[in-house]
């Protein structure tokens, strides 16, 4: 008899989570079956969720399983698995983690090496009701398909801190990286979410001069300073961009930072950046995923400040592996088990989604 294993279904929107049991896969030959310990709501789950990205009007098959920030442990090793993808020995019960999406490997992105920016990387959704079921982090299992990237969790990390690894500090870390972000240089951080806090103790060592972040609720501007900020710019301070705009020239001695991340997904925030930046400056745009969502801004501000704008979705394969040896280098430095706030069990799902949605919590974890 083939075992089963619970997941929270999406069925589409408006509609609340409900919780199913499919078969639980055996793995190809060089696939992985995860059994998942932790899984994370991060800020794209609740756009999913409210509809700001309507899968279903997307042409994703639905019903599905959402959820892609998550850690757990190696159940099944398909034929021929022997190590992870950095050459250490991987067995049944090693935690693990592991990216949601994965390059075709036959387009012409993937072709001139560029896999972040593999076109079928934005498509990892599927139907759960198709086999291997198990394609999204609110479940109690993963499934791994051939020759994906996976990283063995070294011991002294806890699954509080390795769940979102995938995302938020993966993708700060690589968001950094394709701007050029160097020592000595001044960064402003737009949104003290999960994105903005890893993004703060990021740039913080990879030797920023100055860490600007701006929010409006003061438990994150705190946890921001706890991640290493020197200035925290409050939206109830500061009320309008400009107010914002200015506060960023008077630190920055009137230049203006050398780089700008968008890490709070308001489409506003992109001209008020791209203000804050001095001339050459580099804006980094990872926020932003809501399709149709626009804003209004003059581009000449680019021509004649030499200003580029640089969007990321995802990152290279060794990124994941450098954020785990971040996070082992500077967990004594940096509070990593503050960013999630509460834990919910599968089943409490639905009160998870609306709670984080209302506020009432920043970030939350699943534990299936
Ligand atoms: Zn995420
Ligand atoms: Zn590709």
């Amino acid at each position: 008899m083939t075992d089963t294993g619970r997941a929270a279904v999406y069925k589409g929107l408006g509609q609340p989570f409900e919780i199913q049991g499919f078969p639980v896969p055996d793995p190809e030959p060089g696939a992985i079956l995860i059994k998942i310990t932790m899984a994370t709501i991060c800020g794209s789950d609740l756009h999913m969720w409210r509809g700001d990205l309507d899968l279903g009007a997307m042409g994703s098959p639905l019903p599905t399983i959402l959820g892609h920030e998550m850690t757990g442990t190696v159940a099944k090793l398909g034929e021929g698995v022997t190590t992870d993808s950095a050459g250490q020995p991987l067995a049944i019960g090693d935690r693990v983690v592991y990216p949601y999406f994965h390059h075709c490997g036959h387009c012409k992105a993937c072709l001139r090496g560029d896999t972040n920016a593999c076109f079928s990387n934005l498509m990892y959704m599927n139907a759960c009701n198709d086999w291997p079921h198990f394609v999204g982090a609110y479940a109690e299992y993963y499934y791994l398909g051939p020759n994906r990237t996976i990283i063995k969790v070294p011991e002294d990390l806890t699954d509080e801190m390795v769940a979102p690894v995938n995302c938020a500090l993966s993708e700060v870390i690589y968001g950094l990286h394709k701007v050029n972000f160097t020592f000595g240089e001044t960064i402003v951080i737009q949104g003290a979410g999960g994105l903005g806090v890893n993004a703060t103790a990021v740039a913080r060592d990879m030797g920023a001069e100055k860490v600007i972040v701006i929010d409006g609720i003061s438990e994150r501007l705190e946890l921001a300073k706890a991640f290493g900020a020197d200035e925290l710019i409050d939206m109830n301070e500061y009320k309008t961009a400009d107010e914002r705009v200015m506060r960023v020239m008077e630190i920055t001695g009137f230049s203006g930072a050398d780089v700008v991340a968008e890490l709070v997904g308001i489409p506003a925030a992109v001209p008020e950046g791209l203000s804050m930046l001095c001339s050459g400056g580099r804006y980094l745009e990872i926020g932003n995923i809501s399709i149709g969502k626009t804003v209004e801004f003059d581009p000449s501000s680019l021509v004649m400040g030499s200003k580029t704008i640089h969007g990321v979705v995802v990152y290279d394969a060794d990124t994941l592996k450098k954020a785990l040896d971040f996070l082992s280098r500077t967990k004594d430095k940096y509070p990593f088990d503050k960013i999630l706030s509460r834990t919910y069990s599968l089943e409490q799902i639905n009160e998870a989604f609306e709670a984080q949605d209302k506020g009432l919590v920043s970030r939350s974890a699943i534990i299936p």
